[in-house]
């Protein structure tokens, strides 16, 4: 789907042999050079943790908090266009930025995604559906959001939660007490109601300055302990459903101005509903399928997208089912390496940490169709998670 080519183009190009200054030295910001690298551009990446994963692939890194003002106008003196590829950072500090180097994405639409509570009324102003929610700012606020809402539900820390953390769910009226007290104290809540849903979505999309917007295909998700285990493409869903989940993140995109990439995760219960849970500006970890089974890299798009370039070809290839390598897989997972079908991608990025639950790399399984994918990531026998099938439901967990 191609909107809006026909606006004026604002912005200018940022050709290759420019540098990229991307703050955040993550995963997300090592497979962003290691894209961009190809298309000619160099990379000064900022974060605090000296040999971060971006670091390993960049030219340089200000080893510096993400809070140091000093260090943020360093990275604006040596870069010609700045990403970030995570949203925990200060949204003042790239407000600054933004006014005195060239950060397309700018600070608004950081600065909803922060914060659950900006993110659903964002989301809701634009008139995309999300969960029931209240904002908690007291325990009378959560007795009355609950009788509201009903059970079960989920209280949320409004800022600073990833991958499962700040999030409880209270299942019954007892329960309300013990996750209140664990996240009173993290700043405002939220008060979702639980949505029964029979699949997650995503849709990743990359908007130009200029509103033109390329989706990549929709994603089917599956989530354990919060967090992402196992991507599946094409979504085993029907047409309307692929076409409508679609639509709603080009919409998200279009209303919320993004410019690079959107990440939409939404929600899909048995009456065909679609609510947006989430949005996250920037590269996502439900796209990395997108590395060996579409034409163009969610990487690659997003660094077109920010140096205004035409956007890449978003079509997909082949079935493809990714599975994250978190710290407990690891050890496995080396062990078969040796012996893997040629169909399975290893990504690994260099964090010289391996805990439990911390995203260590991922596999891209490309197969005639994502059952053979799925069948052969279970034959690995290194995931725990595979299929949502796999998953304790809520009312067990
Ligand atoms: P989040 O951090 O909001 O993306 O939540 C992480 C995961 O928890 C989601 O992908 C879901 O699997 C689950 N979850 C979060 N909120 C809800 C909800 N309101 N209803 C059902 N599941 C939820």
């Amino acid at each position: 789907m191609e909107r809006g080519i026909d606006l004026v183009t604002t912005a200018s190009v940022v050709l290759p042999g420019s540098t990229v200054g991307i703050l955040g030295g993550g995963q997300l910001g090592r497979m962003l050079a290691l894209a961009g690298r190809h298309m000619g551009y160099r990379f000064v990446v900022l974060d605090p943790t000296p040999d971060a994963p971006a670091a390993q692939v960049a030219d340089r890194q200000i080893v510096a908090p993400f809070a140091d003002r000093e260090a943020a106008r360093t990275l604006a003196a040596q870069a010609d266009v700045i990403t970030y590829e995570f949203e925990h950072l200060d949204a003042n500090v790239v407000a600054e930025l933004e006014a005195r180097a060239c950060v397309p994405q700018g600070s608004r639409l950081l600065r909803i995604t922060q914060n659950r509570l900006m993110e659903k009324r964002a989301l809701e102003a634009s008139g995309i559906p999300v969960a029931p929610f209240r904002e908690v700012a007291s325990r009378a606020d959560l007795e009355r959001a609950l009788d509201e809402l009903g059970f079960p539900a989920v209280l949320k820390t409004a800022t600073g939660g990833y991958d499962g953390k700040g999030q409880r769910v209270i299942r019954a009226r007892e329960e309300a007490e013990p996750a209140y007290a664990d996240l009173a104290g993290r700043g405002p809540l939220v008060l979702e109601a639980w949505v029964p849903f029979v699949k997650e979505l995503s849709v990743v999309v990359a908007r130009r300055p200029d509103g033109a917007m390329r989706p990549f295909p929709v994603a089917e998700n599956v989530h354990a302990s919060g967090i992402l285990r196992t991507t599946i493409v094409p979504a085993r869903v029907d047409e309307a459903t692929a076409r409508r989940a679609t639509e709603l993140a080009c919409t998200a995109a279009e209303r919320l101005n993004a410019v690079g990439l959107l990440a939409v995760e939404m929600f899909l219960t048995a009456d065909g509903t679609l609510r947006v849970n989430e949005l996250a500006p920037r590269p996502h970890n439900s796209g990395h399928f997108t590395m060996d089974a579409c034409v163009t890299s969610q990487f690659e798009q997003h660094l077109r997208a920010i140096c205004n370039l035409p956007l890449g070809d978003a079509r997909l290839l082949t079935p493809v089912v990714m599975v994250n390598v978190l710290g407990a897989h690891l050890p496995r997972l080396l062990q078969r390496l040796p012996h893997l079908d040629g169909r399975v991608k290893v990504h690994l990025y260099g964090k010289a940490e391996a805990r439990p639950m911390r995203k260590m790399g991922h596999v891209n399984i490309v197969a005639d169709s994502v059952a053979e994918a799925l069948a052969m990531a279970r034959a690995l026998d290194v995931w725990d998670v595979v299929d949502a099938g796999d998953v304790k439901p809520v009312s067990d967990a």
